[in-house]
């Protein structure tokens, strides 16, 4: 499932290449994604400028001329891919090529989603504060807000596992399951433990962490797992650098104990019974 890393890779391929390019047609072939996109987006869309590209968690917000803004949610296992007439889709399978952008140099923006769980919405710029899947979210992580005070003001008293507490997306909007597994492993901090017995300094390495390896994944275009692409069709090359996530049994890299996996939250969670306390 593409995470924080892969959207925001995606955004700084597409705001290099589609930004300032208008819309002139849309085509929508399956409307059903998790909300049915709108009758009415070909039209809507066509003739509207590509202004900027932002990210608010998971979600792309395509700026347009004319005071709208498109909202993007890959779901699962979407990806809107930008090509040019060299494009290589064997990766994509056009079955599953949803909606269809062509811009005004005759490149194409493809929304492609084999388990159609992404989202698809095109509104009135004002109106997106109110949208219920923004509203509620916690601060990215990489917002100054993210730190230690914070951390620890919404932890304390918390009984479930810190691991579920960084995944939660009202206290940081972004941290997915892979991501989660490293950042606690690099803290030295069991996934498991209570999120309320965190110590100050745990958790001032937690939110510092997080950052970091977030930050890193963005520089290797995210971690490929099945079915991620990015813009241009290239896998993430972040996978070879995770430590402890997918490990089940193979020596830790600080201390060579084997690694552990274990169920939390219905997630699948991996770490080192040695370096993490
Ligand atoms: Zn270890």
């Amino acid at each position: 499932m593409p995470e924080l890393p892969e959207v925001e890779s995606l955004r700084r391929i597409l705001a290099r290449s589609a930004v300032g390019r208008t819309i002139v047609a849309a085509v929508v072939k399956e409307k059903r994604l998790r909300r049915t996109v709108a009758p009415d987006l070909a039209v809507t869309i066509a003739g509207r400028t590509i202004e900027a590209i932002g990210r608010r968690a998971k979600y792309l917000l395509i700026e347009m001329s004319g005071d709208h803004l498109m909202m993007v949610h890959l779901g699962m296992s979407g990806s809107l891919t930008h090509r040019r007439a060299d494009f290589d889709g064997r990766f994509f399978n056009p079955r599953h090529d949803h909606v269809e952008f062509t811009l005004d140099d005759g490149t194409r923006l493809v929304y492609n989603d084999p388990r159609r769980f992404g989202l698809m919405l095109l509104l009135p710029r004002g109106e997106v504060g109110a949208l219920a899947e923004l509203r509620g979210l916690g601060p990215e992580p990489f917002a100054d807000e993210f730190n230690a005070d914070y951390l620890w003001r919404v932890s304390r008293g918390r009984k479930g596992a810190i691991k579920n507490l960084i995944m939660d997306q009202r206290i940081v909007a972004g941290v997915g399951n892979i991501y989660a597994s490293e950042i606690l492993f690099r803290a030295l901090v069991r996934p498991t433990r209570r999120a309320g017995r965190v110590t100050r300094a745990e958790l001032d390495r937690i939110a510092t962490i997080t950052a970091q390896v977030l930050r890193e994944a963005i520089g290797s275009r995210g971690t490929t797992f099945r079915s991620y692409r990015d813009s241009q069709g290239q896998p993430g090359r972040f996978a070879s650098k995770l430590r402890v996530y997918d490990r089940e049994d193979k020596p830790c890299v600080e201390c060579a104990t084997p690694i552990r996996a274990i169920v939390i939250g219905q997630r699948s969670s991996f770490y080192c019974p040695r370096c993490q306390k």
